[in-house]
């Protein structure tokens, strides 16, 4: 499979190169050159699949030739190494578990399966692979779990100063390994944009494979198809037939979504889609009005979606052609206030006695208004809500035991300003102390 960039000024990838480039070296995003379709029949026994078959047969259609079929099921298995439920919230609606990996949150499916990816390729790498991600709260930990340990690769997880809970923090803080902290002095969008100018930067890249385990690596993005399949699968065993199934997506940087775009144009029978924001609301007025405008990023309880500029947007415009009406008509936008999350959850702990988190409820309370009669729902759960604390409590007075105490490892931290410069600088003295 070649992989083409959104930006079209650079050449077609292998599946190599662009999971180790992360960006393309024009600044686009890549994408896969073909969507295949999967065969009709799979659909026939998929209820009596296991995540791990399933997830086999969709990684195959992307990944193979260029990584042997053998090898794509031993990836696929090392990253399950946990089930993901879906469980009944109320009669039409489901909540999609996908918070039972190491960190509690669905990113340990995509930064899992990346890590593995990215150590299969370094084994026959001759420069040393770094990998660059910006994290909003979640994918730092899930990061930083994917790759610990990995032999020849440097993780470094940027983090907006003062947004991260004390319990995200210490899930890449704690760690004596290949982990390396970086707190700027700025918000998420302005981590997004160091990275992304590391990677164009042609000093860094002419002295280390730099790649991103953000969702602009494909490779982070395709594992996230798994799970609607899975979703899909599990609910046809519930219910025995699923028609009019309706998923909706807690949205962020959009790579959910653009898995789930992805999914149906593979054959995935799901008749539309809902992205649900908090009160981020550009994709949702981008989706009613065609008209993108990014902006900046203001704090809801739902904070690992408070971006302004979700990075996968170039993606999705591809998905659908540009065409902004196709898309409309397959996926709606929602943007969900705070009090509107706090009393989604309050209400479907007393009426179902289901906890949600706060990302789950933004997804459920879009449903709950978008569904229509007949239809089914799923809805993504991304967290578990025991990493929102304060929220939870919040809203429905449950409480959890507290958190691992305070950074021990906090002078492993570095803090930098939110500058390319700042990132810059602070690389390419550890590439010199790599090679003292
Ligand atoms: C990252 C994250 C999201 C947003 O996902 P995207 O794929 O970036 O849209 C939603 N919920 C939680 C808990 C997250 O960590």
């Amino acid at each position: 499979m070649q992989f083409y960039s959104t930006n079209r000024h650079s050449p077609p990838a292998s599946l190599r190169e662009a999971v180790m480039r992360g960006l393309a070296p024009d600044g686009g995003l890549y994408m896969p050159e073909r969507i295949p379709v999967i065969p009709a029949a799979f659909f026939n026994n998929i209820a009596d699949m296991s995540l791990t078959d399933i997830s086999y047969v969709v990684a195959n259609q992307m990944l193979s030739p260029d990584i042997d079929s053998a090898e794509v099921r031993r990836l696929v298995a090392e990253t399950f190494t946990f089930d993901i439920p879906l469980m009944p919230v109320r009669d039409d609606i489901y909540s999609l578990e996908l918070y039972h990996g190491p960190t509690k949150a669905f990113k340990d499916v995509g930064a899992r399966f990346l890590a593995r990816i990215i150590s299969h390729f370094a084994k026959t790498e001759r420069r040393g692979v770094k990998v660059l991600t910006a994290t909003s709260g979640d994918s730092g930990g899930a990061v930083a779990a994917g790759f610990r340990n990995v032999p020849g690769v440097e993780v470094y997880v940027l983090y907006p100063t003062r947004t991260l809970s004390a319990q995200q923090r210490a899930q890449f803080t704690l760690t004596d390994t290949n982990i390396r902290p970086v707190e700027v002095l700025g918000t998420f969008d302005d981590c997004q944009r160091l990275v992304r100018a590391a990677f164009l930067d042609p000093e860094l890249r002419s002295r280390a494979t730099l790649t991103s385990a953000n969702s602009i690596n494909i490779c982070r993005l395709l594992p996230q198809m798994f799970y609607f399949y899975h979703a899909y699968a599990s609910l046809l065993r519930r219910e025995g037939m699923v028609r009019d199934l309706v998923i909706s997506i807690p949205a962020g940087n959009l790579g959910n979504l653009t898995a789930a775009l992805l999914a149906k144009r593979m054959g995935l029978p799901v008749k539309r889609l809902i992205s649900a924001s908090n009160a981020n609301a550009v994709t949702p007025d981008y989706l009613s009005t065609g008209v993108f405008t990014p902006r900046r990023a203001v704090r809801t309880v739902a904070s690992s979606m408070d971006t302004g500029n979700p990075s996968n947007m170039p993606r999705i415009a591809d998905l659908c052609g540009d065409d902004h009406e196709a898309l409309s008509r397959i996926v709606t936008g929602c943007s969900v206030a705070d009090e509107e999350i706090l009393s989604t959850m309050a209400l479907t702990r007393s009426a179902s006695q289901y906890l949600l988190d706060p990302h789950g409820a933004t997804a459920m309370a879009a449903l709950v208004k978008g569904l229509r009669p007949g239809e089914k729902g799923i809805f993504l759960s991304t967290a578990h809500p025991s990493k929102f604390p304060r929220v939870v409590e919040k809203a429905t007075g449950v409480t959890f035991p507290a958190p691992p105490a305070a950074e021990r490892h906090a002078h492993r931290i570095r803090r930098i300003s939110a500058s390319p410069d700042a990132l810059r600088r602070m690389l390419l003295e550890n590439m010199l102390d790599n090679t003292l």
